[in-house]
C-alpha cells in the first residue's frame, strides 16, 4: 500500500495541514486561522480535524499515513515533543503535542521549531541544496535562524540554537519583543524597519513611501520601504542601507561563530534582492574574520511561499 506523509504548520495567525507523497510532492493543503485566543485544546482539536479533512480531500485513510512532521514556533523540546510557551501562542504552556498526535494517528511524529524546519527544507529542496553547512535566516515579523550542518539540524542543549535575532547590537537601543534592548530583531525585522521609516518620514515627508502607503504615515510598512528604494527614493534607499549595515553586522557575528558555506535570508531579503544583499555582503566582508568571510555566500532563500508546507514535510521524508 502506498504510504503518505502529513505536515502540520502551526503559526500564531494561521494553521496549515498538508498531505504529500514520499517524494515531498504536496497533494493537498488545508488552511485555517489559528484563533489562538480560544486556547491550546481548541487549536489542537482543530488541527486533528484539519488533518482528517486534508486526507479526505485526496481520499486517503489514516492507515495510509506513515509519519507526521510538525513545524511550530518554539520554545519546544524536540525529544519529548512538548511545546512550551511560544510568544505567538500565548496560552500554550507545556502542551505535549507530539504525544497527542502520535496517540491520535498512531504514527511517528517529528516536531521542530519553525526556523529549524524551514532551514531543513531550504537545505533539502531550496537554496541550501548541495551545501554541507547551511544557515537559513527568517527576516519578516521576526529574525531567527536554523542551522543545518552535514544534513543535521543543530539544536544546542535545549533546542534553542539559532536565536540570531536576539544578539544585542545597540546597547540601550530599541526595545525588543524578548524584553531586551537593541537586538538585531528590534532593528531589522519588518515592524522595526517600518517604525524607523515612520520616524524618518515625520521629519522628511517628501517620499514615495508615503504615497505607496496611501498618504498615511502609520500605514508605512517594510514592503513600502523596499518598493520605494527600488524606485530610487533616497530616504527609502537610506533606510535599506541602515538595515543592511545592521544585518551585515549580525551576520558577520554568525559567520565567525558558525562558519557556514551559505546564509540564505527569507522574505524581506527575497523582495529587496541585491539592493539589500549587496551592502550586507560588503559589511560581512569588512566585519567577519577573513577566512570564514571568504567562504560564505549570502543569498536570498529560494522556497518562497512554499516554505511552510515543505518545512513540516521535510522533517519526515
Ligand atoms: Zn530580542
Amino acid at each position: 500500500m502506498t504510504q503518505y506523509l502529513v505536515g502540520i504548520d502551526i503559526g500564531g495567525t494561521k494553521l496549515a495541514t498538508v498531505v504529500a507523497d514520499n517524494n515531498g510532492t504536496i497533494l493537498h493543503k488545508v488552511r485555517q486561522p489559528t484563533e489562538a485566543g480560544y486556547g491550546s485544546d481548541y487549536v489542537v482539536s482543530k488541527l486533528i480535524k484539519m488533518v482528517d479533512q486534508t486526507l479526505a480531500l485526496v481520499e486517503i485513510s489514516r492507515s495510509q499515513i506513515s509519519a507526521i512532521g510538525i513545524s511550530c514556533g518554539g520554545p519546544l523540546d524536540t525529544k519529548t515533543g512538548i511545546v512550551y510557551s511560544p510568544p505567538n501562542l500565548p496560552d500554550w504552556d507545556a502542551v505535549p503535542l507530539k504525544k497527542i498526535l502520535t496517540t491520535e494517528f498512531q504514527v511517528p511524529t517529528v516536531i521542530e521549531n519553525d526556523a529549524n524546519a524551514s532551514a531543513y527544507a531550504e537545505w533539502k529542496f531550496g537554496g541550501g541544496q548541495g551545501y554541507d553547512e547551511v544557515v537559513f535566516m527568517t527576516m519578516s515579523t521576526g529574525i531567527g535562524a536554523g542551522i543545518v550542518s552535514k544534513g543535521q539540524i543543530y539544536h544546542g542543549a535545549s533546542d534553542c540554537a539559532g536565536e540570531v535575532g536576539h544578539q544585542i547590537l545597540i546597547p540601550n537601543g530599541p526595545l525588543c519583543g524578548c524584553g531586551n534592548r537593541g537586538c538585531l530583531e528590534a532593528i531589522c525585522s519588518g515592524p522595526a524597519i517600518a517604525r524607523r521609516a515612520q520616524e524618518a518620514i515625520q521629519k522628511q515627508p517628501e517620499t514615495e513611501m508615503l504615497k505607496l502607503a496611501g498618504g498615511k504615515i502609520t500605514a508605512v510598512k517594510s514592503e513600502h520601504v523596499v518598493a520605494a528604494a527600488q524606485n530610487g527614493d533616497l530616504l527609502a534607499f537610506d533606510l535599506i542601507h541602515q538595515t543592511a549595515f545592521y544585518m551585515g553586522w549580525g551576520i558577520a557575528n554568525l559567520v565567525n561563530i558558525v562558519n557556514p558555506e551559505v546564509v540564505l535570508i527569507g522574505t524581506i531579503a527575497v523582495a529587496a534582492g541585491d539592493l539589500l544583499l549587496d551592502p550586507i555582503r560588503r559589511t560581512v566582508q569588512q566585519m567577519a574574520m577573513t577566512r570564514p568571510a571568504q567562504t560564505v555566500r549570502i543569498l536570498p532563500a529560494k522556497l518562497g511561499d512554499r516554505i511552510g508546507d515543505l518545512a513540516s514535510i521535510s522533517l519526515v521524508i
